[in-house]
């Protein structure tokens, strides 16, 4: 049997991906869904980045599906994905740490007022604002996942007062937690600084709308390092115009590239990064990915599957 691998990536980003893929598993044909003539029905396995739309069918074999991404929410929206089919996500450590470090700097800066001082550079002016200690910043790190625990952990060993939100309920040394629904209102008027690791679902999209916003200080930030669509951005920008909230930094968009002539690039009050919080590091992930192929290989269940029901 072989496997598939099916990517919507440039060519020199995908050769480097096929290489390390091929050289993790020696012994297995590995075919390019994109260059390679592909026998349907002699594959079992598929190793996917944002396939195109449809890539998966015509596979009459496949019984596993190895993402190379984190987030699986557009591979989960492609309805011709069959709803038994088993996929895991990447989950790679190496990820997690970059993630943690994006999450801690944007906090560090929120709270003392770096992107501030920034704008004071750019405008010629000396001028100090007043310093507030850590242990007197809340961060409400919404998602306590493979994500959202690193950066809770890495936020909360620099001395702020952290708390993770999640689902159901959920423990983790260092950190309060709190889970549901309707703990959510009053986290988010507690907090100075919300980091959004949620995964993209049915009930996370759009979280981030006009009376959710309300409820934040207006000296709050918002750091959305999940994805775009947990954001209704017309509230967002209504919301920073009229001061509800102090800055927003932005690294994840409903529409990827940022649109030229979007708001968000030059509004004062917003940080914009490139979907670059964490990077697959494609040395590491290529590892992770080739492991729980062999996993699936011995007849064992693969890590990291994702709960289709749930949505992530
Ligand atoms: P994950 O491991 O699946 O994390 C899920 C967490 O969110 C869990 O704690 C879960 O609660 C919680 N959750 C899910 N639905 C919820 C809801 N309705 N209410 C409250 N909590 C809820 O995800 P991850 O791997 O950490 O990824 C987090 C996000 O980062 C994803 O959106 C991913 O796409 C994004 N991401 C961004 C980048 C970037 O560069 N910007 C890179 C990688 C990933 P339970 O524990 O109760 O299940």
């Amino acid at each position: 049997m072989s496997i598939v691998f099916a990517a919507t990536m440039d060519g020199a980003e995908r050769a480097e991906w096929l290489a390390l893929l091929r050289a993790a598993l020696p012994g297995e044909t590995l075919l390019d869904a994109g260059a390679d003539r592909i026998d349907p029905d002699a594959v079992d396995v598929a190793i996917v980045a944002n396939p195109p739309p449809g890539a998966l069918q015509g596979l009459p074999k496949l019984a596993f599906v190895q993402s190379l991404w984190a987030g699986v929410d557009r591979l989960l929206g492609d309805a011709t994905v069959p709803p038994a089919l088993p996929i895991a996500r990447m989950v790679d450590p190496a990820m997690n740490a970059a993630m943690a470090e994006t999450a801690l700097w944007a906090t560090l800066s929120l709270h003392r007022g770096f992107f501030a001082y920034a704008a004071r550079q750019r405008a010629g002016q000396w001028r100090q604002h007043a310093q507030r200690r850590a242990d007197e910043i809340g961060v409400a790190v919404l998602g306590l996942g493979q994500m959202g625990r690193a950066a809770a952990r890495r936020i909360a060993a620099q001395g702020y007062r952290v708390t993770g939100w999640s689902r159901s309920a959920a423990q983790a040394e260092g950190l309060s937690t709190t889970h549901g629904g309707t703990a959510l209102e009053p986290l988010l008027r507690a907090a100075d600084v919300v980091v959004n690791l949620l995964p993209l679902t049915e009930a996370t999209r759009g979280l981030f709308d006009a009376r959710r916003l309300a409820w934040l200080k207006k000296t709050a930030g918002l750091v959305n390092l999940a994805r775009g669509a947990h954001v209704v951005d017309a509230d967002l920008l209504a919301a920073l115009d009229a001061g509800a909230l102090r800055h927003a930094v932005l690294d994840v968009f409903s529409t990827e590239p940022l649109p030229a002539d979007h708001r968000y690039w030059s509004h004062p009050r917003v940080t914009v990064l490139p979907h670059a919080a964490a990077l697959t590091d494609a040395r590491s992930a290529a590892a992770v990915a080739a492991a729980n192929v062999l996993r699936f290989r011995r007849g064992e269940v693969p890590q990291h599957l994702v709960d289709r029901t749930r949505g992530y």
